[in-house]
């Protein structure tokens, strides 16, 4: 049955953890597809500023500017590094145009988020017949921009790529000879965009499908948690079912016994002639029948919940009360050598209870340290007055319970499973009963303890 729990729990748990998978994964495509519509929208928006007259007539000056420096380049005026210097220059000085226009193009688009822009030569060659002059390709740690502004190019996205192809042609000076020469230009060219806070935005296009998924998780986990905890729980009171049947019939079975022996006797002929052993016997059927009330009494009463009790309160003071508890408790206990502290609050103390309940609630807790304790056993009987609170503590050096039983310790029918269920005699009603008492006078009840160490139980009642 155990292990069938413990299956199902680990199964239930990998299928949770799947789903949270797929989940994860589903949310993560739906973002990838989200981005990419995105990028695509604020891609159509812009695709046609490139195009427009004021923007081109600026590449225009910059490209006839490159067709006269490569000619000078060709007269070997100057060199390829020269030409690429020459050309960062022009860019630089129509740069702040260009992005006036191309701002004011993306202002008028009304976009609702912020976008960046700039192109950037690939390459600049040139063809003569077969012959491939290469001036400038663009490396990772050589860019030249043309236009536009200054941006780290990892979120970037590529929205155009041209090409200016033209035959140029120039005047060719070989010392006196002046002749008409020519040359193909290829210049590549990359436009590219940025989005700002583009992952924000997007997750924010995404927000109901977001919430929508963490509440289906937190509700299918919250479900799956209490049907686990329910199960457990169940389970748990299963056993402490079964317990409590097995102590009954346990704490049933000597009396009946007993008094089954007593009925066969007093039907034996013999007892008629000996009027002592009938008056033993009667004795005899007179306890057993006193235990099994007694018994029935304990559970009626102490299985009784904190709405069930009603209260009689009176007004006592606390000294004379816990003295005369503690004596007769003394009493009680003479017999088994055992030693008991009084520590009661000096100065008096009114406090409204009521004594029969709050008795029994004490005593349940003194009982238990005699039952569950070992030799020579002492209990320590403490009062004090802590701000509004009469605090009552019980310790003893008994058998102690463990952090984990702490927890169910005031549970009803609960009992520590650890070999003493029918070593000491009782049902687990005890300490439920005594925590219900407690709870009807607005009070609070704790254990600190340690296996083998003993155990203190700890009652704060607030004064009047
Ligand atoms: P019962 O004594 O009838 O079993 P209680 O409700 O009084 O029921 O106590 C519940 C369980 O708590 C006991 O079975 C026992 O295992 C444990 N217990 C209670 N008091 C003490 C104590 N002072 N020292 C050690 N164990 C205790």
């Amino acid at each position: 049955m155990k292990n069938k729990t413990t299956i199902l729990i680990t199964v239930a748990i990998l299928a949770l953890l799947s789903l949270s998978v797929i989940q994860a994964y589903l949310i993560n495509n739906t973002y990838q597809l989200k981005n990419r519509a995105f990028t695509q929208e604020a891609d159509d928006a812009i695709s046609d500023i490139d195009n427009i007259y004021k923007l081109d007539s600026l590449f225009d000056i910059w490209s006839e500017d490159l067709q006269n420096h490569l000619a000078d380049y060709k007269n070997s005026r100057i060199t390829k590094e020269e030409v690429v210097k020459r050309l960062k220059i022009k860019a630089d000085s129509l740069d702040l145009r260009y992005n006036n226009y191309y701002r004011q193009e993306v202002k008028a688009l009304n976009l609702g988020y912020e976008l960046r822009h700039k192109k950037k030569i690939k390459s600049i060659l040139i063809f003569e017949g077969l012959h491939v002059d290469t001036i400038f390709v663009s490396k990772k740690d050589n860019n030249l921009k043309l236009f536009g502004e200054n941006f780290e190019e990892t979120n970037a996205k590529i929205i155009n790529v041209s090409r200016l192809f033209n035959e140029h042609e120039f005047v060719q000076r070989d010392g006196e000879n002046i002749t008409m020469s020519s040359f193909d230009l290829e210049v590549k060219m990359e436009s590219l965009m940025l989005i700002k806070d583009s992952k924000s935005i997007v997750l924010r296009r995404m927000i109901s499908l977001l919430l929508i998924s963490v509440f289906i998780f937190l509700f299918v986990t919250s479900l799956f948690y209490y049907s686990i905890k329910s199960l457990i729980n169940q389970k748990k009171i299963a056993a402490i079912k079964t317990d409590f049947i097995n102590n009954i019939t346990h704490e049933l079975k000597t009396p009946l016994a007993t008094l089954g022996i007593a009925t066969k006797i007093l039907k034996s002929e013999e007892i008629k002639n000996s009027p002592e052993a009938f008056t033993n016997t009667l004795h005899i059927v007179d306890r057993q029948n006193n235990r099994l009330q007694k018994l029935i009494d304990q559970v009626m009463t102490n299985s009784l919940s904190a709405t069930e009790i009603v209260l009689s309160k009176e007004q006592i003071i606390d000294n004379t009360y816990f003295n005369n508890l503690i004596e007769d408790f003394k009493l009680a206990t003479q017999h088994n050598a055992i030693v008991i502290k009084n520590d009661v609050f000096v100065p008096e103390v009114l406090l409204r209870i009521d004594t029969f309940h709050f008795t029994t609630a004490l005593l349940n807790i003194l009982d238990n340290a005699v039952k569950y304790g070992k030799e020579g056993t002492e209990i320590i009987i403490k009062t004090v007055l802590k701000n509004n609170d009469y605090v009552i503590s019980i310790s003893d050096n008994g058998l102690g319970i463990s952090v984990k039983d702490q927890e169910y310790i005031f549970d009803k029918f609960f009992r520590v499973n650890e070999g003493n269920v029918h070593d000491v005699k009782g049902l687990g009603l005890g300490l439920y009963y005594t925590s219900q008492i407690v709870k009807t006078h607005h009070g609070s009840i704790s254990i600190e303890s340690q296996p083998n160490k003993g155990a203190i139980f700890t009652i704060k009642i607030p004064i009047l």
